[in-house]
C-alpha cells in the first residue's frame, strides 16, 4: 500500500471551477487560491440561502487510539461513495493544525483513498485562515499591552490578564513566559502565557459567527482583563473589533477543495475538540446544506468530546437540525479499550475485543440520547480477521443497532457503498427527533454535572475552589445561561487517560473554569488537559521534507 501522501499526489483532481460548477456555483462566485483551492465569495451565501437544507450527518467514534480511528478518512469515503451512487453530497471538515502535523499525528486530511487534496497545502498553510486568526488573537494582546504601557485609563489590572498569545505550533516553552523585561519603554512587565491557535477563543468564534455582523459582536465581547475593581474589560473597551474583523475578512469565506474521487469538500475553521469545540464552521456548514443533499461533517476525537461538543454548542447556537450520527469504530480500538498495548494491536484478539466493545455501547447509547438516528461503521484495517470483524457486527445487530463495515481507505468510493446506502435508507425511513442534552437554563454546575454524569459515566463532580471562584464569578455576571466546553482527555470517558473501555464509578475533577463570552460558552477544564501541547520525543517534523521540485514529503 502506499502512504498517503504518494496517493495523494497522484490523484486527478479538477480545476476547481469544475467542483464547484458541480454544486451550480458560478466563477464569479469563487475568489481562487491557485487552481485546487477556492473561498466562496460573500455574495454566493445570498443567491444560495433560501434554498432549502440538505440532510446533515455527523461522523463522531468510540475513544481513539493515539493515531486516530478514521473520522476524518469515513467522512471523506462516505462522501466519495455518496457520489458514486449519484447523490449530492458535500463534506464539511476543519482545517488541519500544524501541531498534530509537526508532531504526532500526522495530517488530518483523511487517508489511504478516501483524502481531501492538495493534501500537503490543506496540512501547512492552506488559505491562510490560522494565520489570520493567529494576527487577529496577537492583535488583541498587542492592544491590551499597549494600553497598559501608555497610561492605563481602563485600570486593567495586569494581574487579572486573561488574554493569551497564540501560536499554530506545539510549543511547551510558550505555556508560562514572562513579557516586557527591559527598559521602561519595553512595556510592562508580567507572567504571559501561550495557546495553540486551534484553542484560541478568536477560533472558536470564527467557526460559531454566522456572518461579519455576528463576528464583530463576538469579538466585542470577549473579555480580556478584569480592572482593579473587578469589572470585565471587554475587546471592544480596546478598541480593537474593526481591526481584528479586517484581519478575519477573507478567512471567514469558506473553502472549496476536493476528494480524492472530486467529491465538493468545504474545508474552513478548526478548533481541537479535547480544549475547545471541535466543529467546522457553522459559514461552511451552512452553506454546504444549501448547496447539496447531503451533507457529511465530522467532530473530532470520540463522541465523548466531538459529538457532545456539535450538538450542545454548535447546533443550539446555530439552529442546526443533525438527521443521523455516524460511529466509527475499529477493531484496533476495541482492543486498545480492552486494555492491549499499542504496538500489539494488529494481532487478533477477540478476548481483548470483548472487554473494549463496552466502550462502543456507552458511545451508542450516548448518541441515542439525543434523538438522533444512529448507524455504527467499523473502519476495516488490513489486520482486521474475519471473526474479529463478526463479532463486532453481531454485537451492534443484537442492540438493534444500524451497521455497515467500511472499506474506504482500501478501496475509496467503492469502499464505502454498503455504508452509503444504510445511510440513504436511514436518512429517508427513520426521522431525526434532536433535542440537545441539558437546558441551557440550569446552572453551570447542573450543566456540567449532566455531561459528565450522562455522556461520561461519572457518579459526582468535584471543583477545585479556583474552579467554585470562577463558576460563581460567571454567574454573578449573568454569563450563566451559556453551553459548556468541556475540556477533556480523549482518550477516556473519565478525566483519567489511563482509565478506557467503560470505566464506572469514578467523579470528574474540574479544575479551572473560564468564560468565553465571544464564543459563547463557558469552558470546563479537567484533569491534565493543556492548551498548549508539546512535541513528542521524535517529532513527525524530522520526517518531513521538500526537494528542489517543491515536492513534499513525510507527510502522512
Ligand atoms: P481521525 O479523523 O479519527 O482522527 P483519520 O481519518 O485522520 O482519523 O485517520 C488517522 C490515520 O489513520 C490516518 O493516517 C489514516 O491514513 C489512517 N487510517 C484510517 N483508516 C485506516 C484504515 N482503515 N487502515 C489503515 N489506516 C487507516
Ligand atoms: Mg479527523
Amino acid at each position: 500500500m502506499k502512504t498517503d501522501i504518494q496517493i495523494a499526489q497522484e490523484a486527478k483532481m479538477q480545476h476547481i471551477r469544475d467542483i464547484a460548477a458541480k454544486l451550480n456555483i458560478e466563477e464569479e462566485d469563487l475568489e481562487y487560491y491557485g487552481k485546487y483551492k477556492a473561498k466562496f465569495s460573500d455574495a454566493l451565501w445570498e443567491k444560495v440561502k433560501s434554498n432549502p437544507d440538505g440532510k446533515l450527518v455527523l461522523v463522531t467514534a468510540i475513544n481513539p487510539t493515539p493515531a486516530g480511528e478514521g473520522k476524518t478518512t469515513t467522512t471523506v469515503g462516505l462522501g466519495q461513495a455518496l457520489g458514486l451512487l449519484d447523490k449530492k453530497a458535500v463534506i464539511a471538515l476543519r482545517e488541519p493544525s500544524l501541531g498534530p502535523c509537526f508532531g504526532i499525528k500526522g495530517g488530518a486530511a483523511g487517508g489511504g483513498n478516501a483524502q481531501v487534496v492538495p493534501m500537503e497545502d490543506l496540512n501547512l498553510h492552506f488559505t491562510g485562515d490560522f494565520h489570520a486568526i493567529t494576527s487577529a488573537n496577537n492583535l488583541l494582546a498587542a492592544m491590551l499591552d499597549n494600553h497598559i504601557q501608555q497610561g492605563n485609563t481602563l485600570e486593567i489590572d495586569p494581574g487579572q490578564i486573561v488574554w493569551k498569545r497564540c501560536m499554530d505550533i506545539n510549543d511547551r516553552v510558550l505555556r508560562n513566559v514572562v513579557i516586557g523585561l527591559g527598559r521602561k519603554v519595553d512595556g510592562v512587565v508580567r507572567e504571559d502565557h501561550f495557546v495553540i491557535t486551534v484553542a484560541s477563543e478568536i477560533m472558536a468564534i470564527f467557526c460559531l459567527a454566522c456572518d461579519m455582523q455576528d463576528l464583530k459582536k463576538r469579538l466585542g465581547e470577549i473579555i480580556v482583563a478584569y480592572t482593579y475593581d473587578g469589572k470585565p474589560v471587554s475587546a471592544k473597551d480596546l478598541n480593537a473589533v474593526g481591526a481584528m474583523s479586517a484581519l478575519l475578512k477573507d478567512a471567514i469565506k469558506p473553502n472549496l477543495v476536493q476528494t480524492l474521487e472530486n467529491t465538493p469538500a468545504l474545508v474552513h475553521g478548526g478548533p481541537f475538540a479535547n480544549i475547545a469545540h471541535g466543529c467546522n464552521s457553522v459559514r461552511a456548514t451552512k452553506t454546504a446544506l444549501k448547496l447539496a443533499d447531503i451533507v457529511v461533517t465530522e467532530a473530532g476525537f470520540g463522541a465523548d468530546l466531538g459529538a457532545e461538543k456539535f450538538f450542545d454548542i454548535k447546533c443550539q447556537s446555530a439552529g442546526l437540525s443533525p438527521d443521523a450520527v455516524v460511529l466509527v469504530a475499529t477493531v484496533r480500538a476495541l482492543k486498545y479499550n480492552g486494555g492491549v498495548d499499542k504496538k500489539e494491536l494488529g494481532a487478533e484478539n477477540l478476548e481483548a475485543l470483548e472487554k473494549g466493545i463496552v466502550n462502543l455501547e456507552k458511545h451508542i447509547e450516548n448518541l441515542q440520547k439525543y434523538g438522533v438516528p444512529v448507524v455504527v461503521t467499523l473502519n476495516r484495517f488490513t489486520s482486521d480477521t474475519e471473526l474479529e470483524l463478526a463479532f463486532v457486527k453481531k454485537f451492534c445487530e443484537k442492540r438493534g443497532c444500524e451497521f455497515a463495515l467500511s472499506e474506504v481507505w482500501e478501496k475509496g468510493g467503492k469502499g464505502g457503498i454498503t455504508l452509503a446506502e444504510k445511510v440513504i435508507d436511514v436518512l429517508d425511513s427513520k426521522e431525526s427527533h434532536f433535542k440537545p442534552l441539558y437546558d441551557l437554563n440550569l446552572t453551570v454546575k447542573e450543566k456540567i454535572e449532566t455531561i459528565a454524569g450522562k455522556i461520561y459515566g461519572a457518579i459526582g463532580v468535584t471543583y477545585d475552589s479556583v474552579a467554585n471562584k470562577a463558576i460563581s464569578q460567571i454567574e454573578e455576571l449573568g454569563y450563566g445561561k451559556l453551553p459548556i466546553c468541556m475540556a477533556k482527555n480523549q482518550y477516556s470517558l473519565s478525566d483519567d487517560a489511563t482509565k478506557l473501555g467503560r470505566p464506572e464509578g469514578f467523579s470528574i475533577h474540574i479544575r479551572e473554569v473560564y468564560l468565553s463570552a465571544g464564543a459563547g460558552f463557558i469552558v470546563a477544564i479537567t484533569g491534565t488537559v493543556t492548551t498548549m501541547p508539546g512535541l513528542p520525543k521524535i517529532p513527525a517534523a524530522e520526517n518531513i521534507d521538500v526537494n528542489e521540485k517543491g515536492i513534499i514529503t513525510g507527510l502522512f
